[in-house]
Parts: structure tokens; C-alpha cells; sequence
């Protein structure tokens, strides 16, 4: 990497931040497509987080990542907030412009792109079920009702955070959605007749491999895509149950890098060559993880 007066940075915002892929991932995107700039992670204290914005923009930041714990709370630093990242209430990408950053949020896109570029597969008129109601679960719900999905059931340990999202996101882009917990009586119809089932919770992340959502996978069948959002391992419990199944499965790799595709072609307007990323990040995940 040549680092010299005209590179131009863009970081990643959070805490913790040790194990993100995204400046390896972005730092090749940025190598593989001839552009002068670097990526690098900023931890930031939650007391810090406004002057962090502020000075992330004094010092000429081109944009930025934001990640856990400040997706929601770092929308009141924005001069402007996408309507997708207002709907999720979250935002994952800042863009800078004159006046300060824009927030957008990539996750959902992210998430879609990766349905349709590793499994050909579109949301219209298609049943989901959604395990887990936490800030992923927002992104994924938002994207699947934006883009025509038929109909949402959101599983989750307390119903009051799946509620929120039916609330806030899905009536108000008019799907049709509801709300369960693990317990119902209605999640085995719900499972066998959804086309998707989305696993949002971390259970079954390293280092708890052996560990899965409490869902029996004896309602799954063939025909049905089964997506885990956690790429390490990259087959978790979860998605080996389904293949046995007869299920097709998608891990949560594609989501990573197609949210950081999105991300990077805000900042840069420029679509990156993807040739070798995915081998970089699996080899990084068997060697630093
Ligand atoms: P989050 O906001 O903390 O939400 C986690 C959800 O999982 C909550 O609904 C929580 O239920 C549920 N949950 C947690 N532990 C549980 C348990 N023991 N039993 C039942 N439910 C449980 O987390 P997140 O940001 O959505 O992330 C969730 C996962 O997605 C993580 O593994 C993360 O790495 C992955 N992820 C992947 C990508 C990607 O690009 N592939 C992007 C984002 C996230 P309660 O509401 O009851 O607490």
C-alpha cells in the first residue's frame, strides 16, 4: 500500500473492533481498483462519539463505517439520513458531503445483493421467517418488505423488540407481518410454509459452533433457502442441519461483502473488482479467528 499527500481515508467506527474484516476487505478494494485510499479502525469511546464525527470530518475523511454499538445512536451527528437507514432507525455508512456526513445504511442492499448473486433468489411474493428481532433483523425485514415480500414472520425470545420492527417498519411499508415467539403454536405452519428462513441471532458463532436457534429443523424441507447472517464458522450447526434437510444455504459472507460493495461505491462511486476477496476473507477468518 502506498501511502503518501493525496491518500484519502475513510474508518470504521465502534467498539470493539478487533475482529472486523472490513479493513482488510476495503483496503484490498481499494488496492484492486487503482484508488488512493486507506481504511483503518477506529475504536471510539461511547462518550467520544460525537467528537469523533466532528473530527473525522475536520481531518478530511472521505467517509466512514459504523458499526456496534453506535449504528442507532450516531444519526443525531448527520446532516442527512437516507429514508431506508430512517426505516431501519440504524445507520451503517457515512458519506461525506459539504455541510457534514450523510448517514445511509447497506446492510439490507447488502443482504439482498447476496440472495440474488450467489442464489439467483428474489423477495416478491415470497413467505420469510426471520429468527431474531435484534438490529440485523431491522435491515433484513426492511429490505424484504421494501422489495415485495409477501409475508414477514419475525421470531424472537420477547415479543415487545419483534413487535417494534411489525410497527415500525413493516405496516409502515404495508406488508403483511406478525409477530411470534419460539413457544408458538403457529411457528412449525409459519416454518414449513416459508420459502426463507433467516437466522439473525448469533447463536451457533464461533466459539459456540455447537450451538443453533431453538427451531426444529425437521419442519424444513427441500425447495426452502435456509440464510445464517454469521460467516464464522462459515457452516454453522444451523445451515449443516438444513442441508441434510435437502435446503439450500447461504451463509452470512456474501451479506459482509456486499454491504462493504454498497458502502464503497458511495464513497467512491466506482463498482470494485471482486476477484479474490473471498479467499482473502476465508483464509483470514481459519487463521485470525
Ligand atoms: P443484536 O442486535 O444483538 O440481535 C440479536 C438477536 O438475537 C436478538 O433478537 C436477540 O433476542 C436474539 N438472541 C440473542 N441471544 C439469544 C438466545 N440465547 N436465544 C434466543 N435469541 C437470542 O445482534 P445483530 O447486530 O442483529 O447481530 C446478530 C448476528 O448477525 C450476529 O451473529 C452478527 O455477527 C450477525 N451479523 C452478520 C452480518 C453480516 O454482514 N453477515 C451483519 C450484521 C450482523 P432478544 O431480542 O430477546 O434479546
Amino acid at each position: 500500500m502506498n501511502i503518501n499527500g493525496r491518500t484519502r481515508p475513510i474508518a470504521i467506527l465502534g467498539n470493539p473492533l478487533g475482529h472486523s474484516l472490513s479493513p482488510l476487505m476495503h483496503n484490498y478494494l481499494f488496492q484492486a481498483a487503482g484508488l488512493n485510499n486507506v481504511y483503518v479502525p477506529l475504536e471510539v469511546k461511547e462518550k467520544d462519539l460525537e467528537s469523533a464525527v466532528i473530527g473525522l470530518w475536520s481531518l478530511g475523511f472521505i467517509g466512514a463505517n459504523v458499526t456496534i454499538p453506535y449504528k442507532e445512536w450516531i444519526m443525531e451527528y448527520l446532516v442527512d439520513i437516507s429514508e431506508e437507514a430512517k426505516l431501519i432507525g440504524a445507520v451503517n455508512t457515512l458519506i461525506r458531503s459539504d455541510e457534514g456526513f450523510r448517514g445511509d445504511n447497506t446492510d439490507g442492499k447488502g443482504f439482498l445483493n447476496s440472495l440474488l448473486l450467489e442464489k439467483d433468489w428474489q423477495p416478491q411474493a415470497k413467505r420469510a421467517v426471520i429468527l431474531g428481532a435484534g438490529g440485523s433483523a431491522r435491515a433484513v425485514c426492511t429490505a424484504l418488505a421494501l422489495k415485495g415480500t409477501k409475508e414477514i414472520v419475525l421470531v424472537n425470545r420477547s415479543l415487545p423488540k419483534a413487535e417494534d420492527i411489525i410497527s415500525n417498519i413493516a405496516a409502515r411499508i404495508g406488508v403483511k407481518a406478525r409477530a411470534m415467539l419460539w413457544e408458538d403454536q403457529g411457528l412449525q405452519a409459519a416454518v414449513s410454509n416459508a420459502d426463507i428462513i433467516i437466522n439473525t441471532t448469533p447463536l451457533g458463532m464461533e466459539p459456540k459452533i455447537n450451538v443453533a436457534p431453538p427451531l426444529n429443523t425437521e419442519w424444513l424441507d427441500r425447495g426452502q433457502l435456509v440464510v445464517d447472517l454469521i460467516y464464522n464458522p462459515l457452516k454453522t450447526k444451523l445451515l449443516e442441519e438444513a442441508s441434510q434437510r435437502g435446503c439450500e444455504v447461504l451463509n452470512g459472507l456474501g451479506m459482509l461483502i456486499h454491504q462493504g460493495v454498497l458502502s464503497f461505491k458511495l464513497w467512491t462511486g466506482i463498482e470494485p473488482p471482486l476477484e479474490g476477496l473471498r479467499d482473502l476473507l476465508e483464509k483470514s477468518l481459519k487463521t485470525n479467528y
